[in-house]
C-alpha cells in the first residue's frame, strides 16, 4: 500500500467499511433469526467404524436467512461469538437437541459449544438445568468443545470439565490437532472423545505427515481410554485406511450427510447405516 499511494489506501478502507457494514447486518439478522423461524438444526451420524452402527449424531446449526439465503455456521457463529448473541443461540441450539435426542432409541446427541459459551458464568447450572429440565440422560448429550476453549485457563476449564463428566455427561474435543493441545494438559482433562480435524484426514492419502498425525491421535486415544472419531471422512480409501490405523468411530460424507430431523428419526430406529 505504501508504494501504491493513496488509491490503494482508500480501496482498503472503503472494504473495510464493507465488511463492518457487513457485520452489522449479519448481527441484526442473527438477533431476529431464533424468533423469526429461520433457524433449524441437522443431525450428522456418528458410526462405529466396524458395524457401521449410529452410536450419534452431531447437531449442525442452519440459518436460512431471508436477506442472504443460506449462510454457513463457519461464517456466522464467529460474528455472533464476538457479541451476546452466541448465548442466546446456544440456548436455541442446546434446547433443540435435547428434542431431537427424545425420538432416538438410544443414541446420543452431539452439541457444539465455543469457547465464549464454555466460558459463561455458570456454564455447568445452565446446562444442568436445562438438561434436567428436558428429561434427557447426560449420558446421551456429548458436549463438544475446541482446544481454543480449554487451554486459555486451563484450570477453570479442567474443573468445568470434570463437573460435566461427574454429571454424566460425555466430553468431545472438537478439531482435535489443530488447536494450541499439549500432551502434558490432554491428561488433565476429563475427556471421553477425541475428533480427529477433517483437514488430517483429508490429507491422509497425500501427506506423510498428516497419516502420521492421524495415527498419533489415534494411539494417544486408545491408549487413555477415548473414543476416536475421524471427520469429514468421504471416501471408501479414508475408510480403509483408518480401519487399518485402528480408528473406532467415523463421520463423513462417505458415511452420510447432516440430515434434518425426521431423517434423522428413520435412520436413528434403524440403528445401522445401510
Ligand atoms: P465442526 O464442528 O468441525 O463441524 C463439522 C463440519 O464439517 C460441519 O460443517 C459438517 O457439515 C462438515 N462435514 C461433515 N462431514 C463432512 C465431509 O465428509 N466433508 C466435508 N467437506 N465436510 C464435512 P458445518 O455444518 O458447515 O459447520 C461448520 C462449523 O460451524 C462447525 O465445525 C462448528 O465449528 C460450527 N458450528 C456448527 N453448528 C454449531 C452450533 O450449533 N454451535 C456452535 N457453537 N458452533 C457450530
Ligand atoms: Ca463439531
Ligand atoms: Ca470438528
Ligand atoms: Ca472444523
Amino acid at each position: 500500500a505504501k508504494r501504491s499511494g493513496r488509491g490503494v489506501v482508500r480501496a482498503f478502507d472503503e472494504s473495510m467499511d464493507e465488511s463492518i457494514r457487513f457485520r452489522r447486518r449479519i448481527e441484526s439478522g442473527l438477533s431476529n433469526a431464533i424468533a423469526g423461524g429461520e433457524l433449524s438444526l441437522v443431525y450428522q451420524p456418528i458410526v462405529a467404524r466396524e458395524t457401521l452402527e449410529i452410536t450419534g449424531f452431531e447437531a449442525l446449526l442452519r440459518w436460512h436467512s431471508p436477506e442472504y439465503g443460506m449462510i454457513s455456521p463457519a461464517m456466522f457463529i464467529p460474528i455472533a461469538e464476538e457479541s451476546n448473541l452466541i448465548h442466546e443461540l446456544g440456548d436455541w441450539v442446546l434446547e433443540t437437541a435435547l428434542a431431537a435426542v427424545k425420538a432416538w432409541p438410544g443414541q446420543y446427541v452431539s452439541v457444539n459449544f465455543s469457547p465464549r459459551q464454555f466460558r459463561r458464568q455458570n456454564f455447568v447450572g445452565q446446562v444442568i438445568e436445562r438438561v434436567q429440565r428436558s428429561g434427557v440422560s447426560p449420558s446421551r448429550v456429548q458436549i463438544e468443545i475446541t482446544e481454543t476453549a480449554i487451554f486459555d485457563d486451563a484450570e477453570r476449564a479442567a474443573d468445568t470439565l470434570y463437573r460435566l463428566r461427574q454429571m454424566g455427561f460425555r466430553i468431545a474435543l472438537d478439531d482435535f490437532g489443530t488447536g494450541y493441545s499439549s500432551l502434558y494438559n490432554i491428561r488433565k482433562f476429563a475427556l471421553d472423545c477425541l475428533k480427529i480435524d477433517r483437514s488430517f484426514i483429508d490429507g491422509m492419502g497425500r501427506e506423510r505427515e498428516s497419516m502420521a498425525i492421524v495415527q498419533s491421535i489415534i494411539h494417544l486415544g486408545r491408549a487413555l481410554g477415548m473414543e476416536v472419531v475421524a471427520e469429514g471422512v468421504e471416501t471408501q480409501a479414508q475408510v480403509e485406511t483408518l480401519r487399518v490405523a485402528g480408528c473406532s468411530h467415523l463421520q463423513g460424507y462417505h458415511l452420510a450427510r447432516p440430515m434434518p430431523q425426521d431423517d434423522a428419526d428413520t435412520l436413528a430406529t434403524a440403528r445401522f447405516i445401510g
